[in-house]
């Protein structure tokens, strides 16, 4: 099949918008990407704790052969660009309340073919010297990543232009132009900008701009907190996921802590939480004096109650194409380049079925 060049309009420079920028311009599609925000990564993206794992996920689940080709799709990307990914560490420690527990959660890895491995004690401390109190028993993965996904963000976004994409930053798309069932184009500060093909990657902001074409797209936002401490020597290695603690520590040393947060806490609730994981990072690590508080952030993950994502072209208008889902950064390469397929080449992506199953009119 001949591959179309459209005019492609992408809304939203968040990590899925800024992949399936990237892959539709080196692929040689006329494309702009537009964002409310004055930069990419600048939503949820931000925020995000930069996990790229199978770990988390669960084998019986449907999306988890979705995340075994994203990590893939990571693998693709490091080929292609590896400087976008040279300050990604690898490998994930990762235990649990009773040593029973973590054996049982590491067998059952194995057995779905994940290359993980039990370390003992003596093992986790040599990897892990400054935890204070190891456990008998971890499990390690190897092929899990910790980044930063608003700079891939960037990256990506850097990459797209130099393919040739055009940007617009600071101004938010008010509404998707129709004209008989057909989308022609946004609206953005008072101007419409014609394009053959919008691709609809605002994150939890899809669903009012779909809301408004009439169309229900199930979303449920799903916030978690982020928080992030100054520190001034190397403190973990690796990405720990404990009972206590899900920790990680940046080039720069910041100690990032990820965090569940309901949604009906007030504001001032999230620097209590952020002191108090500080008493838990003392308790368990051995810390460096004056490791602060810097930020203690809400994020709100666009989520789907089938835990799979939604990437195709909404049913009830044309020329809208539908790509939100939840994890996202773990997800991202991998649905840029389906999202391109699919744009490009009309090569389906065998994600339309959820797409079919979780889409109303309004
Ligand atoms: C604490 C925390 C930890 C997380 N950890 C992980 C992790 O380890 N691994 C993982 O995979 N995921 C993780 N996530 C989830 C991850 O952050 C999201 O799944 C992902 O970032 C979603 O990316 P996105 O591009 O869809 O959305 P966003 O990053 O929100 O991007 C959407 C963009 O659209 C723009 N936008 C919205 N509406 C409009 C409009 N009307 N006009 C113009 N622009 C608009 C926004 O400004 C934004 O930049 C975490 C999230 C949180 C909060």
């Amino acid at each position: 099949m001949t591959a179309r060049h459209p005019e492609i309009l992408i809304i939203g420079a968040g990590i899925v918008g800024a992949a399936i920028a990237y892959r539709l311009a080196v692929r040689g599609a006329n494309v702009m990407l537009v964002d409310e925000a004055r930069a990419p990564g600048c939503g949820v993206t931000g925020r995000a704790f930069g996990w790229i794992n199978i770990i988390n996920g669960t084998p019986t689940h449907q999306n988890y052969p979705l995340w075994q080709r994203a990590l893939d799709a990571y693998g693709d990307l490091r080929q292609e660009l590896p400087h976008v990914l040279q300050a990604a560490r690898p490998g994930a420690l990762v235990w649990k309340a009773t040593r029973e527990e973590t054996e049982d959660f590491g067998r059952l890895r194995q057995d779905a073919g994940e290359p993980v491995k039990l370390l003992d004690r003596d093992a986790l401390s040599r990897l892990e010297p400054r935890l204070r109190h190891p456990p008998d028993l971890a499990v390690f993965s190897p092929q899990d990543l910790a980044l930063d996904p608003a700079a891939l963000a960037r990256s990506l976004v850097a990459e797209a232009v130099k393919a040739g994409a055009s940007t617009r930053f600071g101004q938010p798309v008010s509404a998707i132009e129709t004209v008989a069932g057909r989308a022609t184009g946004i609206h953005i500060a008072g101007e419409m900008i014609a394009a053959d093909t919008v691709v609809l990657s605002a994150g939890a902001g899809v669903g009012r701009l779909a809301a408004d074409l009439g169309i229900e797209i199930g979303l449920q936002s799903s916030p978690a907190l982020l928080l992030r401490y100054g520190c001034s020597a190397p403190v973990v290695g690796h990405i720990l996921k404990t009972p206590r603690v899900e920790v990680r520590q940046a080039p720069d040393h910041a100690l990032l802590v990820a965090k569940s947060w309901s949604p009906d806490a007030d504001a001032d609730r999230s620097r209590k939480i952020g002191e108090a994981m500080l008493s838990v990072l003392q308790e368990e690590f051995d810390l460096p004096d004056g490791v602060t508080l810097l930020a203690a952030e809400v994020g709100v993950r666009p989520m789907l109650a089938d835990g799979m994502p939604r990437l195709g072209y909404l049913p009830g208008v044309s020329g809208v194409y539908l790509a939100v889902g939840h994890p996202g950064v773990i997800l991202a390469p991998l649905l840029g380049t389906l999202a391109a397929d699919e744009i490009l080449n009309g090569k389906a992506t065998g994600l339309t079925a959820s797409l079919a199953s979780g889409v109303n009119a309004l």
